[in-house]
């Protein structure tokens, strides 16, 4: 093993403290949807032997032998399973963020269909635009509800107006801003309507925020947005609700789509991952939170944290600051705080609005602590504006012709 020299050791000691002396120092933020109620040191031995490459598939083990491609395939399966994927047509892999995700999904779509277009609301995150247009995919942006969730008539409109092209769709299982869910059974049932055959047809979900806790949601609540509801590929991000130390997503695919568009080997398994390079850890941390928490412990945070959300909404209501949440959110859309509090509290602004997300690890006393700071203070008085400009509830400049006649995104309750 390598030892430094006293010098560079003394260095990096040095560094080091400093470095941990900042992250020690970091208030309480409420603006990130990063969980953060695991104790990892388990994995500390693991964690520091070294090198740990799930190098491409991890359906094959290959020839370099220090992978964790075995947790892998494990945690692939407990997830493919929350998300209803057909126990035999079914392949994934642990992807090295979201993005990526996106990115194998809309790679898959063009390589399944060249001539496609994308079709995803406003509310999707910036990184579907990004690997639509890494993937050389037209998108088009269509319009959200007030809240966040897919204007389905806008969708009919814009799938009528191309019959000739296949279409690949982006839903939302949880949008970054509002945590608004697009209804993929809506959206199988629009294409159906349209007569989009299945063979020129993609459905890809966005459920890197809320994937594991509406799997978790009893089968009579949790919306349509899995296999089952007409899915073909869903991905889900480990360093959100999961909270792996590191970023990480997983992605799950039907492998007869797949099959349809075949990759080479050359590391003795094949490259079917974007990265052909891949964290063990990552792969490992992911298994091992599903597999300590199991599916009551799954079920048991997405309690809590929708428990949270309520009470904090209902709170801030009591305050006379305006605020709302969509249906099974454990996200506060809330007008947006004084610049000081914004601040202590890494809260964004986006058009006057804020949120908080009362992930797992958020505690009661946090949000108790945050409401007493607001309750000195009256909220802004025009939501919806930035910098002079109307914005939508996902910060977009709204059309002239579009904007509502009064700030109708922040409203008092529950839809
Ligand atoms: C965080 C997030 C992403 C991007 O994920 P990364 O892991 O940061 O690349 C994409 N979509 C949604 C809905 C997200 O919340």
């Amino acid at each position: 093993m390598f030892s430094p020299s006293a010098a560079a050791g003394g260095v990096v000691s040095a560094r080091l403290a400093r470095l941990t002396g900042r992250l020690d120092g970091i208030g309480d933020a409420l603006g990130f949807p990063a969980a953060c109620d695991v104790d990892w040191s388990p994995l500390a031995e693991i964690f520091t032997r070294g090198l740990l490459n799930n190098l491409g598939d991890p359906f094959v083990d290959g020839l370099y032998p220090f992978h964790t491609k075995d947790v892998e395939r494990d945690a692939i399966g407990i997830i493919a399973d929350l998300f209803h994927a057909p126990a035999d047509d079914r392949w994934g892999y642990v992807a090295g963020n979201a993005s990526e995700a996106a990115l194998y999904g809309l790679d898959l779509a063009a390589r399944l269909h060249p001539n496609a277009v994308v079709l995803h609301s406003a509310a999707a995150h910036p990184a579907i635009s990004k690997a639509a247009r890494l993937a050389r995919l037209r998108s088009v942006v269509l319009r959200t509800d007030p809240r966040g969730e897919l204007d389905y008539d806008d969708f009919a409109d814009q799938v009528a107006a191309r019959r000739d092209r296949p279409i690949v769709v982006v839903a939302n299982a949880g949008s970054t801003f509002s945590e608004a869910v697009d209804d993929v059974r809506r959206i199988t049932t629009i294409l159906d309507e349209l007569a989009v055959p299945s063979e020129r047809r993609l459905v890809l979900v966005d459920a890197a925020l809320s994937g594991i806790p509406l799997a978790t949601l009893d089968p009579t609540e949790r919306p349509g947005f899995d296999f089952a509801d007409g899915a073909d590929c869903i991905f889900v991000s480990g360093h959100k609700f999961l909270a792996t130390p590191m970023p990480c997503a997983a992605v799950i695919v039907r492998a007869s789509l797949r099959a349809r568009a075949p990759v080479v080997s050359y590391t003795g398994a094949p490259d079917a991952t974007i990265s052909t390079s891949r964290n063990g850890h990552a792969a490992l941390a992911v298994w091992y939170a599903l597999t300590i928490f199991g599916r009551d412990g799954l079920t048991a945070r997405a309690v809590n944290a929708r428990d949270l959300a309520a009470h904090l909404h209902t709170a801030l209501g009591e305050q006379g600051w305006p605020a709302w949440r969509n249906p099974h959110a454990m996200t506060v859309t809330l007008a947006t705080p004084p610049h000081d509090i914004r601040g202590r509290w890494g809260l964004a602004d986006h058009g006057g609005r804020s949120h908080i997300v009362c992930a797992p690890g958020v505690t009661r006393d946090r949000v108790t602590t945050f409401l007493a700071e607001l309750a000195d203070h009256t909220p802004t008085p025009e939501p919806g504006r930035v910098n002079g400009q109307a914005v939508n509830v996902n910060g977009r400049r709204v059309p002239r012709q579009l904007r509502p006649s009064a700030p109708a995104a922040v409203g008092g309750d529950h839809r």
